[in-house]
């Protein structure tokens, strides 16, 4: 298994009313420069991509971008086009590997300039937010520490400017190899890209995670954690603001962390052939555009579970921790 540390560099509309919609689908950042590192499963440097994008939509370069990443016209005139770097990033990529990158912006980046340009998303494999792992291993502090902070926290030298795709995605790299990747994976919900197949008020998905082979329906309820969610950035306990349950197997909680805003977890449990339980569990960032989906869909459970199962739940529950003891 190899780890593909990933930075883009994007071009931005030069103002708000320049931002071009096609198919409800909305390309406000137009990827110029794809860079990236690959290294082994202990963090060893296999190889190194980068390659600039000549922009399609986004023609004019937006200036704070110029200055920032220090790519010249000059470089997007003469570069290839998305498709053509897509195909070699790919090929590049190879079969079996996980992406890694600082912060969510770039995985979104790349899904939405994919989707605008009508390309296959299907690839895009798992991916972990280094700056999430960072915080929870070193700083334990919920704040979005940037590149160069985690870089100097680690004492990396940086001999060349940041903000350019391919330094950014080395220096990740480097931070990666002083921290405990492994551990870091295991203790992680793995990212899913906000497929376009997920319905529009869906879209602030987080994560998905999977629970297999549990043995008792109250270790299954305990390892999810729905009964007391926590904050998914800086791991503190969220404020119920709602809940409800449709018999024993269906959970949505909307809970609010004071620093980071307010999420939606639901929770699938199913009961396997052989006796064991498994669970789906979606993390959502709730927001304007969704709330009113998240409050509906609650209340819907309530009364279905209130019809349906009032009595049936707590008789099955207590069968349930009889079969836990
Ligand atoms: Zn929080």
């Amino acid at each position: 298994m190899n780890y593909i540390f990933l930075d883009l560099e994007w071009n931005q509309p030069t103002s708000f009313e320049k931002l071009k919609f096609k198919d409800g689908l909305c390309l406000n950042a137009e990827i110029i420069q794809i860079g990236a590192v690959k290294t082994d499963d202990r963090c060893e440097f296999i190889d190194s991509f980068d390659a600039k994008i000549k922009p399609k939509i986004l023609k004019k370069f937006n200036k704070s971008v110029k200055n920032l990443t220090g790519i010249t016209d000059a470089d997007l005139q003469s570069a290839k086009t998305l498709g053509e770097v897509i195909e070699n990033f790919k090929s590049w990529c190879g079969t079996d590997y996980l992406f890694f990158t600082w912060g969510y912006d770039d995985i979104n980046v790349l899904g939405n300039n994919l989707q605008y340009f009508k390309m296959d998303t299907s690839w895009l494999p798992e991916f972990y937010n280094l700056q999430i792992m960072f915080c929870r291993q070193n700083k334990n502090e919920n704040k979005q520490y940037s590149l160069s902070f985690a870089s100097q926290y680690f004492s990396i030298k940086v001999d060349k400017p940041l903000h350019n795709a391919l330094t950014d995605a080395y220096i990740t790299s480097l931070i990666a190899k002083k921290m405990n990747i492994k551990r870091g994976i295991k203790d992680y919900n793995v990212m899913v890209f906000k497929d376009k197949s997920i319905p529009e008020h869906m879209k602030r998905i987080i994560y998905k995670k999977s629970y297999k082979a549990i043995h008792g329906y109250n270790n299954i309820i305990a390892k999810t954690g729905i009964m007391a969610p926590v904050c998914p950035e800086c791991s503190f306990p969220l404020k119920i603001t709602n809940k409800a349950k449709k018999g024993l197997f269906s959970y949505i909680v909307t809970g609010k962390c004071a620093k980071h805003g307010t999420f939606a977890k639901l929770l699938k449990v199913y009961k396997t052939a052989d006796n064991t339980f498994s669970a789906t569990e979606w993390f959502y960032t709730v927001d304007k555009y969704n709330k009113k989906y998240f409050d509906e869909q609650i209340a819907k459970m309530r009364a279905s579970d209130r019809k349906k199962y009032g009595i049936i739940s707590r008789t099955i529950h207590k069968i349930e921790e009889k079969n836990d003891e």
